[in-house]
Parts: structure tokens; C-alpha cells; sequence
């Protein structure tokens, strides 16, 4: 699932022998730009200045190991060291697409190694779980503050409890996009059913009295909201057509052609990749905690409406 780059991990004689206690997973930052430069830094100067970790993430979503996992590594204090199995360093980039694969690499990572290690996927509680380094600094040893009030929240906007939000449900855009949304369809194309027209709908739910369509008629959608119980499309200002009047009427097809994640009824990322342009049966519209309405598409998976053609989503 996730792709590691070993070339600077350290050797089998480099750095802590000792086995760690499974209490912690440890989240750093940098204060510096770019992991590569960092991992390569943590290994040629481990002995020297006594630090490096067993992870750093950056470079738009790239992880170099450094450390071995289960055995300690020198970033937080003796006994956070001592009962973390895995810290990971978040490197630091003034690129907001850059930012945006790192940081869900770094969460999404550091959920998958709480996984792991039995180790509960809660920000900075109680007990054991994924802490900050500033956690530690607070509640165990040590001064220092990251990765939320140095690098994530004064950067990019991303405060304590949003990353607490994301550590807990993930982050749904896990696949890094090899290339941009291309070939978004947002066309929508009426039944030819045997009918004169169809009656289209405001976003209250009533009928717009004066605007019906023909069948077989095709519309840019601009986005889908859950109207009279059933997804609908936009098709101008404050006019709605039911899904179910349209060639979608019993399906969605993926709106991209990279892969795309569907969620649990938990809002945790599922399953395999849905692949671009790949065609769903779906049998009902759930409006899932914290990711919004979804089409379930199989049983406990879910796909968020902007994934679905016609969604008006544009990437
Ligand atoms: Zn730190």
C-alpha cells in the first residue's frame, strides 16, 4: 500500500540495538524543507548528533526509512523512545499540491502503523495512541512543539483538532494523483421513456411549473443535491432533475480516470481502488458522517457524490 524508500535506512550496526515498548506513535516535523534531504541528513549524522527517527515523509508524499521499526530511535525524550515503535518526521515544502500528498501520507501512514502495533488511532488522548511531539514535551519530557503549532497550523492552516479528525477517520484522497482530474463528465442525459417531458424540481422541492424537458435531451450538471428524498441534478439556476430520469437512473460511473477510494459507514477509507470511468450499481444515496452523501455501492462502502459523473465536481 505504501511504497518506502530504503536508500537511506540505517545499517544493520547503526544506531539503537535496543527494542521499543508499543505505547506510541510519535509525529514530528522537520523545521526544514524537503525528506529526502532530511533522511539523508538523519543518516550520515545519526552518531553525531544523536537524532534521527525511523520515518520521514515529504517530497509530495514520499517515504524514506531511516530507523527500524521496534527498535528505538532518538526524536522524543528516553521513555518516548523507548515505548514508540515508529516517529515520523513530516519534512516541510512551500508547495500547497506538495503539502497536500505529504500530509496525507503522513496521517494516513502513521494510522496504518498505530494499525500495526495495536496502538489506538487518537490524537494526543490519554493513555497510549499517536502523539505529537509536543504531547510528549508536555505530558512525558522535552520542549518542543511540532508539528502542529510550528509548521501545520501557522503554514497551511491545519489546527490541533483538525489533525486530531484526521488521525481518527483518514484521509479519503490516499491515492497520489499521478496526474490531475482529466476527462470530468458532468453531462447528464434524460430517458427516452415514453413520455412528453419530464417535470423538474427547485431545491424545496417543488416542482418548477413552467420548465420541463424532453427525453433524450442532454445537460450539464453542476453538482447533484439530495432532493424529495433522491439525488438531483443541476441543470441551471435553482432547476433540479431527479438521477432516476436519467441514463444514471440505476448507476454511477466514476468521474476521473485515476483511481478514486470509496469509505466505511465510519468514513475511513475502504477497499481497493475504484478504477476511472469504471461503472458502479449502487443501492441507496447515505449521508455518511463527516464525508457527506454517498452512493453505497457494495456492503459497508460508500462513494462520496463527487465522485460520481454528473457530481459537478471538477477536482
Ligand atoms: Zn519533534
Amino acid at each position: 500500500m505504501f511504497n518506502i524508500n530504503r536508500n537511506y535506512e540505517l545499517a544493520e550496526n547503526e544506531g539503537s540495538s535496543l527494542q521499543t515498548g508499543n505505547k506510541y506513535i510519535v509525529l514530528h516535523e522537520t523545521t526544514n524543507i524537503g525528506a529526502k534531504a532530511n533522511a539523508s541528513y538523519f543518516k550520515n549524522n545519526w552518531a553525531t548528533t544523536q537524532t534521527y527517527v525511523q520515518y520521514v515523509i515529504g517530497d509530495g508524499g514520499k517515504i524514506y526509512q531511516v530507523g527500524a521499526d521496534g527498535y528505538q530511535a532518538w526524536g522524543a525524550g528516553s521513555y518516548a523512545n523507548a515505548n514508540s515503535p515508529v516517529q515520523i518526521e513530516l519534512a516541510r515544502t512551500t508547495d500547497k499540491a506538495t503539502f497536500k500528498k505529504d500530509y496525507a501520507t503522513f496521517v494516513n501512514f502513521a494510522r496504518s502503523k498505530a494499525k500495526q502495533y495495536g496502538i489506538p488511532c487518537t490524537l494526543d488522548g490519554s493513555g497510549n495512541g499517536i502523539k505529537t511531539h509536543k504531547w510528549i514535551s508536555e505530558n512525558i519530557w522535552g520542549s518542543h512543539t511540532d508539528p502542529v503549532e510550528s509548521y501545520l497550523e501557522p503554514f497551511w492552516g491545519i489546527t490541533h483538532e483538525q489533525l486530531t479528525h484526521d488521525i481518527a477517520v483518514g484521509i479519503e484522497d490516499v491515492v497520489e494523483p499521478k496526474k490531475t482530474f482529466t476527462n470530468i463528465n458532468n453531462v447528464v442525459t434524460t430517458l427516452k421513456g415514453n413520455v412528453k417531458a419530464y417535470a423538474t424540481y427547485k431545491l424545496d422541492g417543488s416542482a418548477n411549473s413552467t420548465t420541463d424537458i424532453a427525453p433524450g435531451t442532454g445537460w450539464i450538471s453542476a453538482g447533484i443535491e439530495m432532493i424529495n428524498g433522491e439525488p438531483q441534478y443541476c441543470i441551471g439556476g435553482n432547476i433540479y432533475i431527479p438521477q432516476s430520469i436519467t441514463t444514471f437512473k440505476d448507476k454511477v460511473l466514476i468521474n476521473s480516470d485515476i483511481p478514486v477510494h470509496a469509505v466505511n459507514l465510519k468514513g475511513e477509507v475502504v477497499g481497493a481502488n475504484l478504477d476511472g470511468g469504471s461503472a458502479w450499481k449502487y443501492a441507496a444515496v447515505v449521508n455518511v458522517p463527516k464525508v457527506g452523501y454517498c452512493y453505497k455501492i457494495a456492503t459497508d462502502m460508500y462513494l462520496p457524490l463527487k465522485y460520481a459523473q454528473g457530481s459537478g465536481y471538477k477536482g
